[in-house]
């Protein structure tokens, strides 16, 4: 059973590729060495029939080396070089024509032919037209160049379902044979068939940073990278020509070349129909890069600041609720791009946007007007409440410019504001300042003065809001907190508060922002309208943008010349943001939260009884903290080991923050996973 859903589970990973090569051309040259022994070549043309019948088109280039050097040692005649380059004269010739297109080429016809497929060897045909060659000036004999494709010849063979089978031999219109290089010959007819792919097979593993480590492989090699690969000799020797014809294919239109061990059983299809691979694969520099997991985690170590306790993990490629890591490593995200990515990974609209708006306009500064901020600023209204909206590019520069707002607003003569214990509010000195974790700021002090913090949810601390009070800043979910909910009875008794002393009510919407919690805001739940309020993370779809909002009657406060931000509000990320709007209430993504959120909580309270770790569950929405009563970071470690992320705060609040399109089926499958982690904890 295992083993019947592991074969399906390759076919189903193939399908997709099988769909965009279909009816390409996929050029596969092999060397002599594949020849030496009979179950490598028929591995080879298995794979070859397997290909034509899954809808591509493969020709197959091949070489003969063996062959033609025991044939010419049967018949006494010795190897001649001139500079180091074979001489083919007359009797050479015949032999290597006799070798290729005789004895190998009918060879491969008759063995594609015993697993079903269909082939024809080309060279009889004008094919491949060449003429003489002469490199600087020197007599090589009947060594050729090719001067043309005949492409028809190849397009006939392929559309009656064959798989056309050339040998390096060229013909000229007299009809003498030349020899040519088979490399080259491979790369031109790829060029010529606009092929998908080029594929060498040899009997290297591929391109290694080191030849004395098997971990070194380069599985993906950009085409600008050859020539500095070259010159510190990481390609070296024979390699140079293959890896140069590589080049040559991808500059002339062909979309990908790989480089891979013939010998290996299946290497032509696990090259073609798994995202990694198994050699090396020749890229244009549209292409990532394609490091190694631990390539890039030592640049990091050498190179980036080591500010984050990142996970091992490195991640080019994500989608929904799934992201994939360079070791093709499919992961369920529970917590997408710690709450930025809130209406999934890449969502189309967002996608579709950004890929419109860069045609058009990357940056203008803000002493111009650009469309999409102020459509923007009308969607943000549109949803909440007559507000104007200042732009930047995070949640600590949007709660800097709230702090400054209530400051600037009661021009310098209240300066205190008023922040919850636990909070967070960013990283920014001004931001953490606010942020009451005493544990944040103290190797950061002095930090900026004005700021008290009281207990979260307790209604009596509330006296601490005072006529010398600017403004009130609060999360009504903490979220790095631990999920803690305010309750109605403390938000009415908050607000009562402040209107009474002409205080701002400020709301840090960051994380609980954009539908998060079943409402577009979070203060919607309370039914009040703050003063100010922040937002980021979601907002973006992905991008950098945060804004803070404001009564018009408060904003006006923010004269020229009080805040700005360079970067702020630019058109790339307005546009996703519109994207974002568009696409929660287009797919009716709060809709959505409401169903989620009853089948989380009921799977997660049933959780909750089965396993006593479990000590609590607190949030709203797709805001949920689980608190557990063992080590909540070994948890979510195990979780990432076994396909799923879930993100752990305070020690032991383990935080699920699934993007609010998730489905259904989706939380089944990462809650499933969940518990297999819990019952081992237990
Ligand atoms: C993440 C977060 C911030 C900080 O946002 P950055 O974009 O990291 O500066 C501020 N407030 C809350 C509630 C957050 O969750």
């Amino acid at each position: 059973m295992q083993e019947a859903i592991f074969k399906s589970s390759v076919l189903v990973e193939a399908l997709p590729y099988m769909q965009s090569f279909h009816n390409k051309y996929v050029v596969v040259k092999f060397g002599g060495s594949v020849f030496t022994q009979d179950e490598h070549l028929h591995n080879v043309l298995q794979d070859l029939v397997f290909m034509r019948q899954a809808g591509m088109r493969p020709v197959l280039v091949h070489g003969g080396g063996p062959f033609i050097n025991k044939a010419m040692q049967d018949k006494g005649i010795k190897p001649k070089f001139i500079n180091g380059q074979r001489v083919t004269d007359k009797a050479t010739l015949n032999i290597v024509s006799d070798v290729l297109i005789g004895h190998v080429g009918e060879r491969i016809v008759k063995i594609i032919e015993s697993f079903g497929g269909k082939a024809k060897t080309v060279n009889r045909e004008l094919a491949i037209v060449a003429e003489k060659h002469m490199p600087e000036g020197v007599d090589l004999g009947f060594v050729g160049k090719i001067s043309q494709i005949k492409h028809d010849i190849f397009e006939e063979i392929s559309n009656n379902g064959g798989i056309p089978v050339v040998s390096p031999l060229g013909m000229d219109i007299t009809g003498q044979l030349y020899n040519i290089n088979g490399d080259i010959a491979a790369w031109k007819i790829a060029a010529d068939l606009k092929a998908e792919k080029l594929v060498f097979l040899s009997n290297i593993k591929g391109i290694m940073r080191d030849m004395h480590n098997d971990d070194s492989l380069i599985s993906t090699m950009r085409v600008e990278r050859i020539a500095e690969y070259i010159n510190n000799g990481t390609i070296s020797g024979g390699m140079i020509p293959k890896v140069k014809a590589a080049e040559n294919a991808i500059r002339s239109g062909v979309h990908k070349t790989h480089i891979v061990d013939g010998r290996l059983r299946h290497a032509l299809l696990l090259e073609i129909f798994s995202e990694k691979g198994v050699g090396t694969q020749i890229i244009k520099s549209t292409d990532p890069e394609g490091y190694a997991t631990s390539e890039t985690l030592k640049l990091y170590d050498e190179f980036v600041i080591g500010n984050y306790g990142r996970l091992p993990v490195v991640i080019n490629k994500a989608k929904g609720s799934r992201i994939w890591d360079v070791e093709n490593k499919s992961y369920l995200d529970f917590f997408p791009g710690f709450a930025v990515s809130g209406i999934g990974y890449n969502h189309d609209k967002v996608v579709e946007a950004l890929h419109r708006q860069t045609d058009e306009l990357l940056h203008i500064g803000n002493n111009f007007h650009m469309e999409a901020q102020a459509i923007l600023a009308k969607l943000i209204a549109q949803h909440s409440y007559p507000v104007k909206s200042f732009f930047c590019n995070s949640g600590a520069e949007a709660n800097e410019a709230a702090i400054k707002l209530a400051r600037i607003y009661h021009q310098g003569k209240r300066n205190k504001i008023i922040t919850t214990i636990g909070s967070f509010h960013g990283r920014t000195l001004g931001s953490l300042s606010a942020t009451g974790q005493e544990s944040l700021q103290k190797e950061f002090t002095p930090i900026v003065p004005g700021f008290t913090y009281i207990p979260f949810n307790d209604i009596d601390a509330l006296k601490e809001i005072d006529q010398n009070t600017a403004a009130v800043m609060i999360e009504l979910i903490q979220g790095e907190g631990g999920i803690n909910v305010a309750t109605e009875k403390y938000v009415k008794k908050l607000q009562e508060t402040c209107q009474k002393n002409g205080v701002l009510l400020i709301i840090d919407e960051v994380q609980t922002g954009m539908g998060r919690t079943g409402k577009y805001f979070s203060f919607q739940h309370f039914d009040i309208k703050p003063d100010i309020f922040t937002l980021a993370k979601s907002l973006g779809g992905g991008m950098a943008i945060g804004s803070m909002s404001a009564k018009p009657e408060i904003s006006a406060a923010l004269v020229p010349g009080t805040h700005g931000s360079t970067f702020g509000g630019n058109p790339m990320a307005c546009r996703a943001g519109i994207a974002v709007f568009e696409a929660i209430d287009e797919e009716k993504m709060l809709d959505n939260v409401a169903d989620i959120q009853k089948l989380m909580l009921k799977k997660l309270q049933s959780l909750k009884s089965k396993y006593n770790i479990i000590t609590d569950l607190r949030g709203k929405g797709v805001m949920i903290g689980i608190q557990v009563a063992k080590n909540g970071m070994q948890i979510m470690q195990d979780c990432l080991k076994a396909g799923l992320i879930i993100n752990c705060t305070k020690g032991d609040t383990l935080r699920m923050l699934p993007a609010i399109n998730i489905t259904p089926a989706e939380i089944d499958e990462g809650l499933a996973i969940f518990e297999t982690i819990l019952e081992k904890h237990q």
